[in-house]
């Protein structure tokens, strides 16, 4: 049976005979402390007329379904999956749900700020929890389009993958927010933010314009320092540009700290969530902080282009994605900010953490067999990030930087490459 830990025998039966168009997602924020509601319309294709499935549905409880117009019998909804049956080779499925706030990190998180009482939202999806906010295939490769409506207090700020297209007064306090639609992208990087959050803006002028906004609680605003932040993130724009060969693939990019966080920064496609200490400075800190602080930014940076644009197909590859955004980021400090001597924190810290990591007896290879989701998330760990840079980096010093970034570039397997030095 499927639910929360979805197999990848599971995700491979599903992407062989679905292709999944779009998400018309539409969320209601002032339903009370515990529950907001959603209606998610999804449109889909399938291979085989007749095909019964499910889409990943972590909630209270179904309101109501229609597939193709017709009510379908919610009775058999677990509280983990939604159970579909007879699909057409074109699909509509209209899902409206009562979903329910998360206390732990994963889903729709939502805390209240013990300084002001003031309620703070934000979405974690990796690795499987977005699924928890609303109904979907969540797997990495059955990627869609997502467009987001969302009503809440007329006094938040909300923020999602895309711009903001227009915010209208509902009147009693409350407003709706409309985002543009996203380029096809995998579940697990949509996201929601929500909140009186504070904010800061700018903008970088690269290949293109890109927006730029820094978030933090109301409580915490004495404390940004968004200049360093604005810095480090423009002149990682200009460098991933010019080493990717490839303007920013998203239409804007907001970085914003998030409480009750169980990770260091989450890649959110141009809506990254941090951990507040990595990116908000309570008091004066070292300079190693603001090293960490740059390293975090650049982390997440890299994955717009090496892990958002383009996706791992199943969790099989999730040492690739970290370990390729972890190399990136040192490169990108030492190359492109004030961070020059970066290597030797890498050989310090993060190579120390994979020797260390690979003497217990919960090692693994580098390439682990992810057949499930609780197996993917006992290898977010120093194996799958820093003993996988560390090879990476290897095999730079084998065919040499430039050739190596030749082949990032490369779009053609007939790439002719420079003699190694
Ligand atoms: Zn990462």
């Amino acid at each position: 049976m499927p639910g929360l830990n979805s197999t990848r025998a599971e995700a491979a039966q599903r992407s062989s005979h679905l292709a999944v168009e779009s998400y018309d997602l539409t969320l209601d924020l002032t339903k009370g402390d515990e529950i907001f509601e959603s209606k998610t319309i999804i449109k889909f294709s399938c291979n085989k007329p007749g095909y019964e499935t499910f889409l990943d549905a972590v909630g209270k409880n179904v309101i109501s379904a229609t597939l193709n117009g017709q009510p379908i019998d919610t009775a058999s909804y677990d509280g983990e999956s939604f159970f579909v049956k007879n699909l057409a080779a074109q699909n509509e499925l209209v899902i409206h749900m009562n979903g329910l706030y998360s206390k732990t990190g994963e889903g729709l998180q939502r805390s209240v700020d013990p300084v002001d009482n003031e309620v703070y939202l934000y979405s974690q999806g990796e690795t499987a929890f977005i699924r928890k906010m609303y109904p979907c295939f969540d797997q990495p490769d059955l990627k869609a389009t997502f467009t987001l409506t969302v009503t809440a207090p007329d006094h938040w700020q909300v923020i999602s993958n895309n711009p903001v297209k227009e915010k209208v007064d509902l009147g009693e306090k409350k407003s709706k927010w409309s985002f543009t639609t996203t380029p096809r992208i995998s579940t697990y990087i949509t996201a929601l933010i929500a909140g009186p959050y504070y904010s800061v803006q700018d903008e970088y002028v690269g290949k293109k314009k890109v927006p730029l906004g820094i978030y933090c609680r109301k409580s915490l605003a004495e404390f940004l320092d968004p200049e360093d932040i604005f810095l480090i993130t423009k002149q990682g724009f200009a460098y991933f540009e010019k080493v990717f060969g490839l303007e920013y693939p998203f239409e804007k990019y907001d970085q914003i700290a998030v409480v009750d966080f169980n990770w260091g920064a989450m890649e959110n496609a141009g809506a990254v969530t941090f951990l507040e200490r990595l990116l908000v400075f309570r008091s004066k800190v070292t300079e190693r902080m603001y090293n960490a602080r740059a390293n975090t930014i650049l982390h997440e940076m890299a994955h717009m282009w090496f892990g958002n644009m383009v996706t791992m197909k199943w969790w099989d590859d999730l040492w690739l994605n970290e370990s390729f955004a972890e190399w990136s980021s040192y490169l990108a400090m030492v190359e492109g900010t004030r961070f020059k001597n970066s290597w030797t924190g890498f050989n310090q810290e993060r190579k120390n953490w994979a020797y260390r990591q690979d003497q217990l007896v919960s090692t693994h290879p580098i390439v682990s067999d992810m057949k499930d989701i609780d197996t993917v998330a006992g290898n977010f760990d120093g194996i799958s990030y820093a003993k996988g840079a560390s090879v990476l980096q290897q095999l730079v010093a084998h065919v040499g930087r430039d050739n190596f970034i030749l082949g990032l570039q490369n779009t053609s397997p007939s790439m002719p490459l420079k003699t190694p030095h």
